[in-house]
């Protein structure tokens, strides 16, 4: 069979149920176009191909006997982000380059459990700061859609790798967007759930209060089936929160788009950066949402302007202090001939961290330092809890809220943008992580270009299962989730 990678999960599933294919077959498939397509599009940072057909063998005997997981022997990328015991775990950081995790992430040791084959570890933005990838120590992945475009980020290439049809689902993780908005550059399906739904046990930590691991795939429904394998309580994740998981697979029908009330933000439709095409593409897809019965009300999100300064405060400060224990003495890289303990510590952390990264850290240790604390960190803080509430406010009246993903489409990679332009890119996904909510992305169109445009649905909390059925309800109705990159055309 050469067209296994155009099977979506379901399909998938059913298929090596019933012994069509073999996990061996669909595994050694996927494998063969990562070893022709992937170096034009460079989304693998590891390819686990030994363990792959390992896995692959161990799903089939479990196929054959009968007692296997609805997803087992189904191929699948981890974000670099997620320590798998054995493989190299780099986070896109030098300070990472020989790191070999003793042990697996929570959401990695649920997808082996569940019979998943890891095909190996994709490439993202330097500890998942960036929209774009190329803070990779690796260097860019490419987007599938045009090649000298970036896939957005940070997680770049769990988000290639799947648009380009070299994995037919990834995980990823969103601290500030880094699912929805390289979801959205490549014209896929991804979700970010409530902060608390998904462990971040083994999940390489940027800013703790924000960080939260997802789905990424060609839809909501392939979505669903991974995330009913990662989500859930975690004894080893003190913020894991434990209450019953839903069935996403089964509730996709759940919710009825007729009736659903769908907030539409004035403040967000009148960003100065917004491009007209991603502005009509958004607007058309909630046309065809209000044809198939839902009612748009417009809201005010009146903390609109204060989300930019309020995440590059927050996330940095705890980043500055999550990054403090790469020391050159603990983990990963350490400089050469270190004269005393502070040369080793100050040359390992300059030469290791790339300048994305050092720029964090000093923001993050100058907002929390005595003296500053209480007029950054502190005032940041009180200003979370104000966009928390103008959520909650508007969820009186609504039942989602309607937003772009990105105010544009992707970049061209070595665009250059300064850090302020590549931080006003993240307006309409920051304030997600900042009040803890859930949010989806979905394909919605193309620009002039021909690059994917993405429509952000942000719930309330725990409304995995019904944001994950309201797009399945609208993939239904449009085929935007089914269009491919030429690349992913291509027959390895
Ligand atoms: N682009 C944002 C940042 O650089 C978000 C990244 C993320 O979600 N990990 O911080």
């Amino acid at each position: 069979m050469t067209d296994l990678h155009r099977l979506s999960i379901r399909e998938l599933s059913e298929g090596l149920k019933t012994a069509q294919f073999s996990s061996r077959e669909l595994t050694e498939h996927y494998l063969k176009r990562i070893a022709q397509i992937d170096p034009k599009v460079k989304s693998y940072v590891t390819v686990t191909a030994e363990q792959a057909l390992a896995e692959a063998n161990a799903a089939d005997a479990a196929l054959k006997a009968g007692n296997a997981h609805t997803l087992a022997g189904i191929p699948l990328a981890h974000k670099d982000i997620f320590c798998t015991q054995g493989i190299k775990t780099t986070a896109g950081s030098k300070m990472l380059d020989n790191f070999i995790s003793p042990y697996d992430a929570t959401v990695v040791a649920k997808a082996k459990a569940a019979g998943l084959v890891t095909l190996g570890k994709v490439n993202m933005d330097e500890f998942a700061m960036g929209s774009t990838s190329e803070n990779s120590y690796v260097g860019a992945t490419s987007n599938p859609w045009a090649l000298d475009h970036v896939p957005g980020g940070s997680s770049g290439g769990s988000a290639a790798a799947v648009a380009a049809d070299l994995a037919p689902i990834a995980t990823g993780t969103d601290t500030g967007g880094s699912i929805r908005q390289p979801a959205s550059f490549c014209g896929l399906t991804g979700l970010k759930p409530t902060y608390g739904r998904v462990s971040r046990f083994g999940m390489i930590a940027y800013a703790s209060s924000l960080d939260q691991g997802g789905p990424m795939a060609r839809s909501a429904e392939d979505c669903a089936y991974l995330m009913n394998v990662i989500a859930g309580h975690d004894a080893k994740d003190s913020t894991s929160i434990n209450k019953a998981v839903d069935d996403y697979v089964a509730n996709l029908n759940g919710t009825a788009v007729k009736g659903l009330r769908i907030g539409i933000p004035k403040q967000y439709f009148n960003v100065a950066g917004l491009d007209a095409d991603v502005k009509a593409r958004v607007e058309e897809s909630l046309k065809k949402l209000e044809e198939m019965g839902a009612i748009l009300v417009e809201i005010d999100l009146n903390m609109t302007e204060a989300y930019v300064p309020t995440y590059y405060l927050i996330a940095p400060a705890e980043a500055s202090s999550n990054l403090s224990r790469f020391d050159g003495v603990r983990y990963g890289y350490r400089c050469e001939n270190p004269v005393d303990l502070m040369d080793l510590y100050k040359r390992s952390r300059s030469e290791g961290f790339g300048a994305e990264v050092q720029r964090r850290i000093l923001i993050g240790t100058y907002a929390l330092s005595a003296g500053y604390y209480d007029a950054y960190y502190v005032k940041a803080q009180k200003v979370r809890r104000l966009i928390q509430q103008d959520f909650l406010k508007a969820f009186e009246n609504v039942d989602v809220i309607a937003a772009p993903s990105a105010p544009t489409t992707a970049y061209k990679i070595g665009a250059n943008l300064s850090p302020t332009e590549m931080y006003l890119g993240d307006i309409y996904t920051l304030a997600v992580n900042l009040a803890g909510l859930p949010a989806i992305n979905a394909p919605v169109g193309f620009d002039k270009d021909s690059l994917p445009v993405g429509l952000q649905l942000i719930g309330n909390y725990w409304s995995e299962s019904q944001l994950l059925s309201i797009v399945h309800q609208y993939q239904q109705n449009t085929d935007w989730h089914t269009k491919r990159a030429a690349i992913a055309e291509e027959n390895a």
